[in-house]
C-alpha cells in the first residue's frame, strides 16, 4: 500500500520547484492507488511565514492534485502539522541516546564559531563528528552525572547524531541508483534542542515512519540529508522507506539552479499564485493570475524531470498518472521554458469550453458587460485558435462588440483602388435585401455576384474586411457578417465609403 508525503515547510509561497514535487508525489501515489499525505513541517518556529501553509493548499487546490490526508482531512495518521506534534519527538531523541547512537552536547554558539574560524585560518573546515566531539569538553565525553546535572541546572543543549567513524554506507535512491558515502564526511546533526524541538531530521523521519510512508519523493536539495535519514532508520531499527530525489530545475539558460528570485528578474512567475509578502507587502506574480490554466501548468511540469519516453507531450491529469514512472525520472537537471508553458497554455486554451472561456472575458473586459454571453462564446469560437490566454482575445476580438475605430494604413492601400467604392455601394445593394442573414446565404448572394460579373474575389473580400475588421484579418467574412448582423455590416460598409 503506497502512501507518500508532500512535507513542506511554511517558509513561504509554493514555488514552482514545490509543486512539480507535489505533482510527482500525487501521480506516484494515484498510480498506484496510493495516498497522498500533506505534512506541515514547521518546527522551526523563526522561519515560519504568516500565510504561507493556505498559500501551500490553495496551490494545490487549483492544480487540482489534492490530498487525501493533511490538515482538516485527518487519515488516521494526524495531526499533520508538526508544531501539533511536538511531544511526539522527545522520547525518540531519548530513544537514540539510550541506544548509545545519539548524545548530548552544551557547547555554546560562541565556542562552535570559535572552532570553525579557528579551523579555516589553518585551511581546514571543522566537522563536529569523531575528528573533533571528543576535543570538545561540553561534548560526548561528559560523564552521566555531568549531564544529568546540566540537564537539572536548565542549561542549554542539542541532542547530536553520532556520525561513525571509517564507515561506507551503501545508499540507494530509486533516480539515482548506488550511493556510497564515507561517514568521515558526515556531522553529526542536531536531532533535538533544549526548547523541546525536533530538527527537521528528527522529525520528519519519526513522522515519514509514524505515517508508514513508502516512499520519499523531494527534490535533490535533500540528498545530502540522505545519508543521515539512512542512519537514523537503522539506529530506530525501522524499515525505510525507498527514496527518490528529483533533479534540479534550472534556469532558461540552464546554467544555474532556477532560483525564486528569477521570477521577477527574468520576466515569468515563478509561483503558481500571487504571493503577497506579509512583511514588505511586496506583490509576487502567479501563474494563475497570469491567465494560465492549471492543466497547462500541470502538463509542463511533469514534463519537468520527467518524459513518457514517447514523442507525445499533451497529457492531461488521468494520461499523466497512468504513464508516470519513477524510473523514467532523470537525474540530469532541467531545464525551464517559460515558452514551453506559454505552448501548453495555447493548447489548453482550445480546450476550454466555449461558456467558460466567455465568461472570463467578459470578467476580464469591462466593454462586454452589457454583452450577451451566447455571443461572447461565439466570437470566442472563432478567434481563440489564435490566443494564449484569455487576455489575448480582446486584441483578437474587439471589432465582433464595436466598429473599428481606425484602418490599418498597409490594408488600406492594398484593399482599396479605383473602383473599390462603386464595388462597396454594388454590395450593400446585395446585401440589403438578404432577409434571412445567415452565413449560407450571405456566401450564396455574394459570392454568386462576385462570378458572374467576374469581379476579382479580393476586390471585393479585401475592402469588406477592412470595413467590417479595420485590418486585414481575422476569421471568415461572412461569419463576421453574420455575427454583427445585417445593420451594423451595412452601417460599417458605408463608413468607409463615404
Ligand atoms: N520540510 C522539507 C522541505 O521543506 C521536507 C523535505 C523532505 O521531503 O524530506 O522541503
Amino acid at each position: 500500500n503506497v502512501r507518500v508525503r508532500f512535507a513542506p515547510s511554511p517558509t513561504g509561497p509554493l514555488h514552482i520547484g514545490g509543486v512539480r514535487t507535489a505533482l510527482f508525489n500525487y501521480l506516484f501515489a494515484k498510480k498506484h492507488k496510493g495516498t497522498f499525505i500533506l505534512r506541515i513541517e514547521d518546527t522551526d518556529q523563526n522561519r515560519y511565514v504568516e500565510g504561507a501553509e493556505q498559500y501551500i493548499v490553495d496551490a494545490l487546490n487549483w492544480c487540482n492534485i489534492p490530498y487525501d490526508e493533511g490538515p482538516e482531512k485527518e487519515g488516521g495518521f494526524g495531526p499533520y502539522r508538526q508544531s501539533e506534534r511536538k511531544e511526539i519527538y522527545a522520547k525518540y531523541a531519548e530513544q537514540l541516546i539510550a541506544s548509545g547512537n545519539a548524545y548530548y552536547a552544551f557547547d555554546s554558539a560562541e565556542t562552535l564559531d570559535f572552532h570553525r574560524k579557528d579551523h579555516e585560518e589553518k585551511g581546514k573546515t571543522f566537522i563536529y563528528n569523531w575528528h573533533n566531539r571528543e576535543k570538545l569538553s561540553n561534548s560526548i565525553s561528559l560523564s552521566k552525572e555531568e549531564v544529568d546535572k546540566k540537564l537539572a541546572n536548565g542549561d542549554e543543549y542539542v541532542i547530536r547524531f553520532k556520525s561513525p567513524k571509517d564507515e561506507s554506507l551503501q545508499l540507494t535512491d530509486i533516480i539515482r541508483g548506488a550511493i556510497t558515502i564515507d561517514t568521515n564526511i558526515l556531522d553529526d546533526k542536531v536531532l533535538f534542542k533544549s526548547d523541546g524541538m525536533p530538527t527537521y531530521h528528527l522529525a520528519n523521519i519519526v513522522d515519514d515512519h509514524l505515517m508508514e510512508i513508502t516512499h520519499v519523493i523531494r527534490g535533490e536539495e535533500w540528498l545530502p540529508s540522505l545519508a543521515l535519514h539512512f542512519q537514523l532508520y537503522q539506529a530506530f531499527g525501522w524499515e525505510a522507506p525507498q527514496f527518490a530525489h528529483l533533479p534540479l530545475i534550472l534556469k532558461p539558460t540552464g546554467k544555474g539552479k532556477l532560483s525564486k528570485r528569477d521570477g521577477d528578474k527574468l520576466g515569468f512567475p515563478v509561483f503558481p499564485l500571487e504571493w503577497k509578502d506579509p512583511q514588505t507587502e511586496e506583490i509576487s506574480r502567479g501563474y494563475k493570475e497570469d491567465g494560465y490554466f492549471p492543466e497547462a501548468m500541470i502538463n509542463f511540469l511533469a514534463f519537468l524531470g520527467w518524459n513518457p519516453g514517447t514523442e507525445k507531450e499533451i497529457f492531461n491529469l488521468t494520461e499523466l498518472i497512468n504513464a508516470f514512472e519513477l524510473e523514467r525520472v532523470h537525474k540530469a537537471g532541467a531545464r525551464f521554458d517559460p515558452e514551453k508553458i506559454k505552448w501548453f497554455n495555447h493548447h489548453y486554451m482550445q480546450e476550454q469550453n466555449d461558456m467558460a472561456l466567455a465568461e472570463a472575458f467578459k470578467q476580464l473586459k469591462s466593454e462586454l458587460s452589457t454583452i450577451d454571453l451566447e455571443y461572447i462564446a461565439m466570437v470566442v469560437s472563432m478567434v481563440k485558435e489564435r490566443a494564449t490566454f484569455v487576455n489575448d482575445l480582446w486584441d483578437l476580438s474587439h471589432y465582433f462588440f464595436e466598429a473599428p475605430l481606425y484602418y490599418d494604413e498597409k490594408g488600406s492601400k492594398k484593399a482599396f483602388k479605383e473602383g473599390t467604392k462603386d464595388l462597396l455601394l454594388r454590395l450593400v445593394e446585395i446585401i440589403q435585401p438578404i432577409e434571412d442573414f445567415t452565413v449560407e446565404n450571405l456566401q450564396t448572394h455574394i459570392k454568386g455576384w462576385i462570378t458572374s460579373n467576374s469581379i476579382g474575389f479580393g476586390q471585393v473580400i479585401m475592402p469588406l474586411r477592412l470595413s467590417l475588421v479595420g485590418a486585414l484579418q481575422g476569421p471568415d467574412v461572412f461569419d463576421i457578417m453574420f455575427l454583427i448582423g445585417k445593420t451594423e455590416t451595412i452601417k460599417r460598409i458605408e463608413k468607409t465609403i463615404n
